[in-house]
């Protein structure tokens, strides 16, 4: 079955890892600072925290933006439906009320008009994704977030290495959470990473890997125990990325560019080549973004997104569907979450397919893809 997304392994990437192996350090070492290094070229310079995955991330970075921190009244977070549904449990997971705002029909991206519909006071964070690659609208969410004294977060597990008004990804939002599953762009395996632009939460997001531990006398509360003393002011958990992992996500992260141009050249073939066939609808673009598009989103109308879907993985073609609305999983609808609520995610959601995108895809594969998927809808 041809995937909808795998990894690109070399072996510059297997030589990394070995190299490691046979180190003295097999968890933090110098391949993690160095690997967060690297990462910072792509964030415009913002520091980065490597973490164990792309949910860590995110959990990670609503801890450091103060979700959680006790102040119940005030700690709703605003986020669209239309992503994996860790972008809104790991809010939830921090006892926050989560909210969500609709989309905006062609990008499937948060529509600023609805997250102000639902701000207030009350709002701590506002969690954008950049869906399929394409930055949302953060100048906008940015106006919003202002306003509602909230802190702007993107869940940028679909669009390291892209740009939004020329600004990378990484260094918009206040907060920039990335995955490094083998579907996404890079991989660690398992991974992610945040970056944070203000130094307290960069620090805070730091600790909250690291269980909450200070290990600076001058910070500390006791620090007359000795130098082997170490205490924890706030509870954290053990998200720290490998040593083994780093030096992979390094290696991958040197040919990110050439990950990012082959996935826009298969992009602009997938256009080309899809472009006349009836009843489908092609992702969208706006004239002021860089994508790197982790996903390739067609919408096949006519309701019959469910047999392309069967007849697709049938032909031996792994389509994805690309993402069922968070609100709709049973955990939301036993906390009172209605179907309904964010009908232009519904509508997305229902048309919905993903078809396959990653650098190795051959252009006969790509082809075939078209092919099969013109032969269904022709
Ligand atoms: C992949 C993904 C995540 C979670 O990342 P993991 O590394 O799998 O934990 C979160 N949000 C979005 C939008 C994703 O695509």
């Amino acid at each position: 079955m041809l995937p909808y997304g795998r990894q690109s392994i070399d072996e510059s990437d297997i030589e990394a890892v070995v190299e490691v192996l046979r180190g003295d350090w097999l968890t933090t070492g110098p391949a993690v600072a160095a690997f967060e290094s690297e990462l910072e070229r792509w964030t415009g310079g913002v520091p980065c925290v490597a973490v164990t995955s792309g949910t860590a991330a995110l959990h990670v970075a609503y801890a450091a933006a103060g979700v959680g921190n006790g102040d119940a009244a005030s700690d709703e977070v605003i986020t669209s439906p239309l992503t994996f549904v860790a972008t809104a449990a790991t809010a939830a997971l921090r006892g926050a009320r989560v909210l969500f705002a609709d989309v905006q029909p062609d990008t499937g991206n948060l529509d600023p008009e609805a997250v102000a519909a639902l701000a207030s006071w009350r709002t701590r964070a506002i969690t954008a994704v950049d869906y399929a690659g394409h930055p949302a609208d953060y100048d906008e969410l940015r106006a919003v977030a202002k306003r509602a004294g909230a802190v702007l977060i993107a869940d940028a597990a679909h669009s390291i290495g892209a740009a939004y008004k020329d600004r990378p990804v990484g260094s918009v939002a206040d907060l920039t959470t990335f995955s490094f599953f083998p579907t996404k762009t890079v991989t660690t395996a398992e991974g992610g990473a945040v970056a944070v632009k203000d130094p307290l939460r960069h620090a805070a997001a730091a600790r909250f890997r690291n269980h909450g531990l200070v290990r600076d006398p001058a910070e500390q509360r006791d620090p007359e125990h000795g130098g082997w003393h170490q205490e924890v002011h706030e509870f954290g958990l053990n998200y720290r990325l490998p040593d083994v992992l780093c030096a992979l996500g390094l290696s991958q992260l040197r040919r990110l560019e050439r990950f990012r141009a082959r996935r826009a050249e298969l992009v602009a073939r997938y256009h080309l080549l899809l472009r006349d066939v009836p009843g489908l609808t092609l992702p969208a673009e706006r004239a002021y973004v860089t994508p790197s598009w982790h996903l390739y989103p067609v919408r096949v109308g006519g309701g019959r997104r469910r047999e392309v879907y069967e007849r697709m993985r049938a032909a031996g073609i792994g389509v994805q569907v690309n993402y069922i609305p968070a609100y709709w999983h049973p955990v939301f609808e036993d906390l009172g979450y209605r179907r309904g609520m964010c009908p232009r995610a519904e509508a997305y959601y229902a048309e919905e397919l993903s078809l396959p995108l990653f650098p190795d895809l051959s252009d006969g594969q790509q082809e075939r893809v078209a092919e099969t998927l013109s032969a269904i809808l022709g």
